[in-house]
């Protein structure tokens, strides 16, 4: 088991223990529309830790909703950008992109959304909204340019975009989602991004009865794709560096433990899956989980790790593999999969963190040590 100690500013919650978030009545606006000061916690360059800094929202448009940031979930991605690992990086950047609050005020025209309502917001802030693939409802793959939700510069108000680490977002309310409030509202907010970009692939890939299903990496996305796929149907199982974590694994949804570490245990699973779901962060071997594929099946990666991989093409062609990759999820299928959840009472394990406690988070996400998601509460954020 390794070892880590929580400060007290990290508090175990799991997603069967919290009580749903009751709808409160409507407080006051966090800034007031065209004074849009908020206090954020983010990064000044790739080599600085986050610190508290303000950042200045937009006013309220009338197509806005603006959100008091209740949760936001801590997404390996905000790791990579943080420290530009990707190499597109604008600082300061204010990570944060698995975010659920209050609407505390709205444009004009928004027809969707009231004050007081629970709401959500992902990866996304915009998209051109005209192109094949936005009219599909696949604006994660807009041709034009999809406005992420950090580190992006929105076209049509010349403003770079900052992330749900602060107390408030002005969005536009074409991607903002509705959040039920029969889950607890802090296991939610990954749902936002690890919950969409496992749901979306296995959609598409039509996980279900019948499937075998590999899931590699027990984080936060992992750990979502466990809970869906069982969910759906398919016979599921864990692909993990770390043994410690089986036990997890299969109250997660995962009928089978594999320890990838372990050569005469992946020995025994050659040509044995459907599809393979690859949620790794950091560089490894994709040709030792493309052996584990039978005739015909999928290896889709979702991980980001921040070098290229290598593979062998007579890896993918000895049993006519493919090798694919999938991005986050449109906003009808992140609304859909939000609904879903609700139905079906899924929701993340957290741990819920302070603030100030976020650095220590990102140490422990590199180690593995995540229980399955952080989420910082953002009323320690003064
Ligand atoms: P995470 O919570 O840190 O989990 C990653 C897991 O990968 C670890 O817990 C560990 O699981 C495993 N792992 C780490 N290093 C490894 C290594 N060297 N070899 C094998 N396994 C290793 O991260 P996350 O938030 O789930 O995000 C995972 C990745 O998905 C990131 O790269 C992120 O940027 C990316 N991402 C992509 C999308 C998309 O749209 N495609 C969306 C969100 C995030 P075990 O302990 O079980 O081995
Ligand atoms: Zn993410
Ligand atoms: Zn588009």
């Amino acid at each position: 088991m390794k070892t880590q100690k929580n400060s007290a500013r990290s508090r175990k919650a799991s997603s069967a223990t919290k009580k749903p978030a009751r709808r409160a009545p409507p407080r006051p606006a966090i800034a007031e529309p065209g004074t849009g000061t908020t206090p954020a916690y983010g990064a000044q360059s790739a080599k600085t830790p986050l610190a508290p800094f303000n950042i200045q929202r937009r006013a309220v448009g009338p197509h806005d909703v603006q959100i008091e940031i209740l949760y936001c979930g801590v997404c390996h991605s905000d790791l990579h950008m943080a420290r530009n690992e990707w190499g597109a990086t604008i600082y300061p950047v204010v990570p944060g992109h698995e975010i659920v609050g209050r609407v505390t005020a709205v444009g004009k025209q928004v027809s969707k959304f009231r004050t007081g309502d629970l709401a959500g917001v992902g990866v996304m802030v915009d998209s051109c909204r005209e192109c094949a693939n936005c009219r599909r409802g696949l604006q994660q793959y807009c041709t034009v340019g999809t406005v992420l939700t950090y580190s992006s510069r929105d076209k049509r108000t010349g403003e770079i975009t900052q992330g749900g680490y602060s107390k408030s977002i002005v969005t536009t309310e074409g991607f903002v989602f509705s959040v039920s409030d029969k889950l607890p509202l802090a296991s939610v907010a990954p749902l936002l991004c690890a919950g969409i970009t496992t749901y979306s692939p296995l959609r598409h890939w039509k996980v279900g009865k019948g499937t075998k299903l590999g899931v590699v990496g027990l984080g936060g996305l992992g750990h979502m794709a466990l809970k869906f796929a069982s969910s759906f149907g398919a016979e599921v199982t864990m692909l993990s560096t770390s043994p410690e974590k089986e036990r997890d694994a299969r109250r997660l949804g995962a009928q089978k433990f594999a320890l990838t570490t372990d050569a005469a245990q992946m020995e025994r699973l050659a040509n044995y899956f459907d599809v393979i779901l690859d949620t790794v962060s950091a560089k490894h071997d994709y040709n030792k989980y493309l052996d584990l594929i039978s005739l015909d099946g999928s290896m889709v990666l979702v991980g980001i790790p921040p070098v290229p991989g290598e593979f062998q093409v007579f890896t993918l062609m000895g049993q006519r593999r493919s090798l694919a990759s999938s991005g986050i999820g449109g906003v009808p299928e992140t609304q859909e999969m939000l609904d879903y959840c609700a139905e079906h009472d899924i929701s993340s394990d957290i741990e819920l963190i302070d603030i100030d406690y976020v650095n220590q988070a990102y140490t422990r996400m590199l180690k593995s040590d995540v229980h399955y998601r952080f989420v910082i509460d953002m009323k320690s954020l003064a």
